[in-house]
This record gives C-alpha cells, sequence and structure tokens, in this order.
C-alpha cells in the first residue's frame, strides 16, 4: 500500500470551500467551489484502502473507489480518471449530486469518529480534471454495427444506455418529448446543485461520437410505440416518472397552488435563457411571496431553495414527520436551513384557505404512532391542534407516480406492476414484448441518477444480448 495513504488520523476532513449562505441566496451558481489539486490529493489520501471496501459495496455501480483515491492521492489524474469513468458514465454529476450520505460516504469505515473520506468530491474533481484537460474524447467504436437501437427519454438512464451502446458500435437514437436533453438532470434539478453546463456537455459528447436526438418527440403522439418497433432492433423505454401525487383537501383548486415539478421546470427554464409566461406572470415566481412547499424529499429540498434565490418573504417547508425520518438528503436540509428556509416538522396541511386565490394552509400537528408493516411510524393527526400559515404560493411536492404507458403507447401487452411501474425480468431486463427493455425510473419509480445510470449499463449489455443470440440464431437457420 502507498505510504502517502491512511492520513484519516491525522488529516481532518475538508469538503470543498462551500459559499456563504448570505451570497448563495441570490444566485443560481453551484454552492462548493472545485478542490484544488493538492486538496483532492490530501483528502484521498485519507483513505484506508480496506481490504473490503464498503463504500464500494454501497456504491449502486460499484465503483473502484479505493484504487481511483489512492491514484488521486499520488497525482496520477489521467489513471484515475480511466477507472473512475469505466464504471460510470457521468461521474461528475454523481460526485455531484448523490445522496453520498446514505450511499459510499455513508458507508466508509472511517465515518465511525473520523468522518468519512470526501468521495464525491474526489469524484467530481477527477472527472472535471479530465474535461479541462481535454482527456473526455467522443467515441469512436473499434466497428460499426448495423442494427439500429432507440431510446425513449434522453434522462440519465437513457444516456448511460446510448453511451454503453455505442460503444460497442451500435446506431443510437434517442427521442424525448423535451426540447433539451437530460430528462431531470436538465428540467427538475436546479443549477445550485448541477450546473447546466455539465449536462449540456456530456449532451455534445454523446452527438459527436453520432448519437443521433429526435427531440419534441414524444412516443405514442409524433410517433407511435409500433412504429418504433419496426425502426430498431431493440427499444429501450426510460420515460421515467412524472405524474405528480396529489393532496385530497378543501381548496386545493385554488389559484397559487402549483406542482413542485411545474415550478421547478419554469425556474430551470428561465436560468437556460428561456421566456417563461408563468414566470413573467408571477404565476409560478416566489417573488415577495409567503411560499409553502408540502412535503419532505429531494424535490421539496429544491423547491425551497429555489423560492429562497427567487426572493421569497419567507420559505416554509411542510412535513407530516420528524427530520430523522424525512426522505430527502440531511445535506440538503442543513443547506436548506443555513439559506434561512424554516421547516414545520410534524405537520400536515388540512386545508387550503382564500376566497380568488390561497392565502393560508390550514395545516394540522402529526404525532408519530406505531410503525405499519414497513417499519415507519404511522402519522396521526393531533386534534385541535390547527395553525394556518400564511401562503401566497403553495408547492406540491408529494412525489410521483408513472403514467400509463400501456395507454400513451397504445400498447395494452406492455405488463406493469401493481404500481404502475414496467414490470421487466431482472436478468433480461426485457419487458413483457420482445425486443422492448425498460431502465430507470419507469421500472423502479421514483429513485437517484446513480440507479438509473446503472440500470442504463445493465440495459445495454442485455440488448448486445439480445441482438446478438438473435444474428447468430438467424446465421445459423440461413446455414442450415
Ligand atoms: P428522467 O430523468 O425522468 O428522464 C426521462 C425522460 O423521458 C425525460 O426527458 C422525458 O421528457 C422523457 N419522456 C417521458 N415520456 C416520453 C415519451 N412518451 N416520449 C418521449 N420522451 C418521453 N436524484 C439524485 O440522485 N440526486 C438528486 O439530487 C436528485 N434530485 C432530484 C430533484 C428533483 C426535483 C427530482 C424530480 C428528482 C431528483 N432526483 C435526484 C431523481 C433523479 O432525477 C431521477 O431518479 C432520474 O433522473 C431518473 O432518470 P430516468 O432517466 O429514469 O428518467
Ligand atoms: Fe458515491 Fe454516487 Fe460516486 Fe457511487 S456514484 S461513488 S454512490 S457519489
Ligand atoms: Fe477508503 Fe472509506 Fe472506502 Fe475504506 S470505506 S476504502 S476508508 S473510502
Amino acid at each position: 500500500m502507498a505510504e502517502k495513504m491512511l492520513k484519516f488520523v491525522g488529516t481532518p476532513q475538508a469538503m470543498p470551500v462551500k459559499r456563504p449562505a448570505a451570497e448563495r441566496r441570490h444566485d443560481f451558481q453551484e454552492i462548493y467551489s472545485a478542490y484544488a489539486r493538492d486538496k483532492a490529493a490530501e483528502q484521498a489520501a485519507r483513505c484506508s484502502q480496506c481490504g473490503v471496501p464498503f463504500c464500494q459495496v454501497h456504491c449502486p455501480l460499484h465503483n473502484n473507489i479505493p484504487d481511483w483515491l489512492k491514484l488521486t492521492a499520488e497525482g496520477r489524474l489521467d489513471e484515475a480518471y480511466e477507472l473512475s469513468s469505466a464504471t460510470n458514465n457521468f461521474p461528475e454529476i454523481c460526485g455531484r449530486i448523490c445522496p453520498q450520505d446514505r450511499l459510499c460516504e455513508g458507508n466508509c469505515v472511517i465515518e465511525k469518529g473520523f468522518e468519512s473520506v470526501t468521495i464525491g468530491s474526489v469524484e467530481k474533481f477527477i472527472t472535471d480534471t479530465a474535461w479541462e484537460r481535454g482527456w473526455v474524447k467522443p467515441i469512436q467504436p473499434r466497428r460499426e454495427r448495423p442494427e439500429s437501437i432507440g431510446i425513449v427519454g434522453a434522462g440519465p438512464a437513457g444516456l448511460a444506455a446510448a453511451e454503453q451502446l455505442r460503444r460497442k458500435g451500435y446506431q443510437v437514437a434517442i427521442y424525448d418529448r423535451y426540447d433539451r436533453v437530460g430528462g431531470l438532470l436538465i428540467y427538475g434539478i436546479p443549477n445550485f446543485k448541477l450546473e447546466k453546463e455539465i449536462v449540456q456537455r456530456r449532451e455534445k459528447l454523446l452527438r459527436d461520437s453520432k448519437v443521433t436526438f429526435h427531440l419534441n418527440c414524444e412516443v405514442g403522439r409524433d410517433v407511435s410505440f409500433e412504429e418504433l418497433r419496426q425502426r430498431h432492433g431493440a427499444v429501450l423505454v426510460a420515460t421515467g416518472v412524472y405524474k405528480a401525487r396529489d393532496i385530497a383537501a378543501p381548496g386545493i383548486g385554488l389559484p397559487g397552488i402549483a406542482p413542485a415539478l411545474d415550478y421547478l421546470t419554469a425556474s430551470n427554464r428561465a436560468g437556460l435563457g428561456d421566456t417563461v409566461a408563468d414566470i413573467e406572470s408571477g404565476v409560478l415566481d416566489a417573488r415577495d411571496k409567503h411560499v409553502v412547499v408540502i412535503g419532505g424529499g429531494d424535490t421539496a429540498m429544491d423547491c425551497v431553495r429555489t423560492a429562497v434565490r427567487q426572493g421569497a418573504k419567507s420559505v416554509k417547508c411542510l412535513y407530516r414527520r420528524d427530520r430523522a425520518n424525512m426522505p430527502g438528503s440531511q445535506r440538503e436540509v442543513k443547506h436548506a436551513e443555513e439559506e434561512g428556509v424554516e421547516f414545520v416538522w410534524l405537520s400536515a396541511p388540512q386545508a387550503f384557505l382564500g376566497n380568488d386565490r390561497v392565502s393560508h394552509v390550514r395545516t394540522v400537528r402529526i404525532h408519530l404512532g406505531m410503525p405499519d408493516a414497513s417499519g415507519r411510524q404511522t402519522p396521526q393527526e393531533i386534534a385541535n391542534s390547527h395553525v394556518n400559515i400564511e401562503a401566497d404560493l403553495v408547492l406540491k411536492a408529494l412525489g410521483f407516480d408513472p403514467e400509463d404507458l400501456p395507454l400513451s403507447f397504445a400498447a395494452p401487452e406492455l405488463g406493469v406492476t401493481g404500481w404502475g411501474t414496467l414490470k421487466i425480468d431482472w436478468r433480461s431486463m426485457m419487458s413483457s414484448l420482445d425486443g422492448v427493455f425498460a431502465a430507470g425510473d419507469i421500472v423502479r419509480g421514483a429513485s437517484l441518477v446513480v440507479w438509473a445510470v446503472r440500470d442504463g449499463r445493465d440495459a445495454a449489455e442485455r440488448i448486445h444480448t439480445y441482438l446478438t443470440t438473435k444474428a447468430a440464431a438467424a446465421a445459423s437457420m440461413a446455414a442450415e
């Protein structure tokens, strides 16, 4: 083992410099600056090079973390990049937005007592350096294959699959109903977590690698699913989940109450330079408003922090469980609190009040009762505990369900689970239709970018097996 490593006792954990909350409240730039080269090496050298690295076990991509940390500590960044990019199509994106506290870093053995190695920040540093130095190059497959694959959805699952398939020489066409590439990376996740140029340079790389994009093209509307199946040797469905869950409470239809993703998409579009009518008119703009966000996941965290940056008068996050039981990342909650967001834990909306538009949310206090079948404590309302909270803009961030794909694709034989996600055989990643595969949120339900990348990579491998097996069978038939 290199003598450089194992420095966690003498060297304290240091994240890249975080901009002060007072400054970052006023802009949409990322909140962490980059590591300087010697700082990245110093932090990577804290790793104790575990024989059984739990960080790697708990990374959905099983990234070879100890080895790229060692290479970074030794200043061998080109090799660190080779290794890191061998298992992850978007290391600089995952390094920025994975909830590391629940994945790699949360399972780092030195976490107990010494604070984990800053794995995500080093991963981001390695690949940002590779981009700066021109090491990230378009794909030039060793040989071109004639078969084409149609991918529905240009989010992380579709893009990761496209890159892997293109490496093998397949002709890849991606169809997306949005006008830009990236799925939730471009229109969901705000700039202060993931700057859009990071996504756009990936798009350019894929275009330079001869992946074709058909944007503003909704499958089931602009082109039929059946036609796609005719056009391509295999189809990958990576459409994500977009049906926003709603609240059944009096007054929910009042103007001033909006779904979270509409709000975030509008803000991201404005940041990208589009003229957005709902922002111009103030409908989806938090400026000078009392904002209440309902929910406790990543989407809710992104809404509260966007509202702060838009110049809201006050921002409250209403969540029916407590801090320890919220699904969002604890790091995000900390950032939000620093930026002035108030969390109203153990509180649920009962009604939305107002005449021609919402003016207050009537809330009720919650007590967490006995655990249910899933092991989570059941929220119970406390009688006579109502509080009215002032609100000019209410954002509903209660999660997402899949759209009815068999209906919108006019493919009733496309099998779905009880949750509406696409049913696949996990060994082949094929759906109930021959040659139709699926990956990402549409299979898992709302999940994480790193899982979408993992699924996209796995699906590409299975599609390759499917097409090569089919070609071999056709060749042997012809030979008979
Ligand atoms: P998506 O990214 O949703 O992409 C699906 C694509 O399919 C879209 O571009 C859509 O336009 C397209 N599409 C859908 N239907 C059709 C059709 N019929 N025809 C053509 N195109 C179609 N994860 C993290 O790891 N970290 C985070 O910090 C994080 N923050 C998040 C914040 C928000 C606000 C949200 C909503 C999610 C967040 N996530 C985060 C989750 C993460 O973004 C998703 O798990 C991931 O993007 C799923 O990837 P995907 O490729 O399956 O789907
Ligand atoms: Fe950690 Fe995510 Fe990187 Fe894996 S991909 S090492 S979980 S930051
Ligand atoms: Fe290094 Fe922590 Fe991974 Fe061990 S668990 S190899 S110390 S990063």
